[in-house]
């Protein structure tokens, strides 16, 4: 167990948490609302601090991040648990907790452990994912500290339900994220996620302005999120923050609580990507799904294909640093 960073002290024992949008109150001996922390006489702790769950060599096209060191393997780790309950989970083997869970059963990993593996693995970045890592932050920042001394990259994939001040303490750590933006309405993130759609929206936007590299991804459940008006208030939104962030829609594919639903549809697909571009995004990609020229990037100035990705793993470059080989436009990819 770790003592957990961003809580204070309430009246009597009770503990406020600080590190996500739910900031529960939590009295003695109770958990917050992602059933990791808790709190043990007034004092806050992590319960799956180096209890890993999952840890793989994956490439950085799979996180979705395709515009921050293309080509590049990320050593990607999780522990259990999330402050979300979407329904569809693809994860929900290891999001899901039991509230008597107390992960001591698990290895524990130290994070100098986690950064020698990514080295010996010919990683260039360390990724916190398939969870939500907001929920491990201590064990992320540890890591991310001693990574970055040893020239790694940190990456977070995230729902972006930080708090301002959880984000003050990613700054200078975290270089690169993949936001999910499931929805342009609070009903819907109130409904299936348990969660609201704002605080998302400013972490989006604060992440960006902090300078990480941002991309964000909408994962098009057929019937929920997926009209025409909402896409296109989803792609205007991020056009009002840069037209050169990448949009990633992808794939519906039933899981978890929601098998008995149909993956979404091709034409909803290409629709997606299709809205995404009229509302000015320059790089919009189709994930999970199979779509010839979906996940190249194309140079927006002269058409040039400067990446072409046939299948996770299979990236070839044509830049010229991050400049276009042909016309020599700068192009908004991070090469190192
Ligand atoms: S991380 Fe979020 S869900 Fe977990 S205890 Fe803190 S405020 Fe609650």
């Amino acid at each position: 167990m770790k003592e957990a960073i961003l809580y204070a002290r309430d009246v009597g024992e009770e503990v406020d948490c600080r590190l996500c949008n739910h900031r529960c109150r939590i009295a003695e001996g109770k958990r917050g609302f992602c059933l990791v922390r808790e709190n043990r006489r007034g004092t806050l702790y992590s319960l799956v601090y180096g209890r890993l769950v999952a840890c793989h060599v994956e490439f950085i096209e799979k996180k979705p991040l395709y515009h921050f060191l293309p080509g590049s393997r990320s050593y990607s780790i999780a522990t259990a648990g999330c402050n979300f309950r979407c329904p569809w989970c693809q994860n929900w083997r290891i999001s899901r907790v039991d509230g008597r869970d107390d992960f001591q059963g698990l290895a524990y990993t130290e994070p100098a452990r986690v950064v020698q593996t990514a080295l010996l693995e010919n990683c260039e970045s360390v990724c916190y994912t398939y969870t939500e890592p907001t929920i491990f932050m201590e064990y992320a920042l540890d890591t991310a500290r001693l990574a970055r001394k040893q020239g790694l990259k940190n990456l977070f994939v995230t729902n972006g339900y930080q708090t301002p001040e959880a984000l003050e303490a990613m700054r200078g750590l975290i270089d690169a994220a993949n936001v999910d933006l499931k929805s342009f309405s609070d009903g819907f993130y109130r409904r299936y996620c348990r969660a609201r759609l704002q605080p998302v929206l400013d972490t989006i936007r604060n992440m960006h302005k902090a300078g990480l590299h941002v991309e964000v991804t909408t994962l098009l459940v057929p019937g929920r999120n997926d009209s025409d008006s909402e896409l296109r208030q989803v792609a205007s939104f991020l056009v009002g923050i840069s037209r050169d962030l990448p949009w990633h829609v992808t794939r519906f594919h039933p899981d978890y609580r929601d098998t008995e639903m149909k993956p979404t549809p091709v034409e909803t697909m290409k629709r997606a990507v299709e809205i995404g571009r009229q509302e000015g995004l320059r790089f919009v990609y189709a994930g999970n799904i199979m779509l010839a020229e979906a996940n190249d990037t194309a140079c927006p100035e002269c058409g040039h294909v400067v990446i072409r990705r046939s299948g996770l793993g299979r990236t070839r470059c044509d830049l010229d640093g991050s400049r276009c080989p042909e016309c020599g436009a700068g192009l908004p990819i991070v090469t190192s």
